[in-house]
């Protein structure tokens, strides 16, 4: 079934397998799969979302690099580019951590035989450094497309360009982008 949203998830952010950055070049933070138990969605279709992300402030401060900002987008249309950069610059950041676009995929990981599934997450801003060991907010706003097998790492690639645009163009309709001032996407204990 699909899940009424927003959809809430959270997690400290773990290790995956370092396939994310090196392999795709998008990197993705990995939240344990307890996440997805505690939300108590462990019937939550597989597939790609996009919502917005808080970051505990530990590491989610400090990092706004103004020029370097989208650097990483730069293959994305001028005008998602400007909404990308609109979204990054209105993110609240305070002591209180700060919170951004995101793009995610929940699925199954082959490594685990399919029986445990991974939650993904790819924040829509340049960071400077990485930030393991962060908590992470989720709210899940809505459904891209479901899983699907790729016949090469190109395609997957270009799909998730395309994942990443559409997640920019829906987070920035006002309904979607007046979430962001979810007060949940801030607690942290
Ligand atoms: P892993 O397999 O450990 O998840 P990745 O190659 O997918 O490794 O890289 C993810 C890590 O990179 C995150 O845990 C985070 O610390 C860091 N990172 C840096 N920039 C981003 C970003 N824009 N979105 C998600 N993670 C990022
Ligand atoms: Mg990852």
């Amino acid at each position: 079934p699909r899940p009424p949203y927003p959809l809430r998830l959270d997690g400290k952010v773990v290790k995956g397998f370092g396939r994310g950055s090196s392999e795709l070049g998008i990197p993705t933070a990995n939240i344990p799969l307890s996440g997805l138990s505690v939300g108590g969605h462990e019937d939550v279709d597989s597939g790609v979302y996009y919502g917005w992300a808080g970051l505990s402030p530990s590491k989610a401060t400090h990092q706004h690099p103004p020029q370097t900002q989208n650097a990483k987008y730069s293959h994305l249309s001028s005008p998602l580019q400007e909404t990308l950069s609109s979204l990054a610059t209105e993110d609240g950041t305070s002591e209180k951590g700060a919170v951004y676009p995101m793009c995610m995929s929940i699925g199954w990981n082959p490594f685990y035989k399919n029986t445990v599934r991974s939650v993904e997450v790819h924040i829509m801003h340049h960071f400077e450094t990485d930030f393991y060991g962060s908590h992470m907010n989720l709210s899940i706003l809505g459904f891209i497309r479901p899983e699907l097998d790729y016949v090469s790492k190109e395609k997957l690639i270009e799909d998730i360009k395309t994942d990443i645009e559409v997640s920019g163009r829906s987070l920035a309709r006002e309904p979607y982008a007046r979430l962001r001032r979810d007060p949940y996407l801030l607690e942290f204990e």
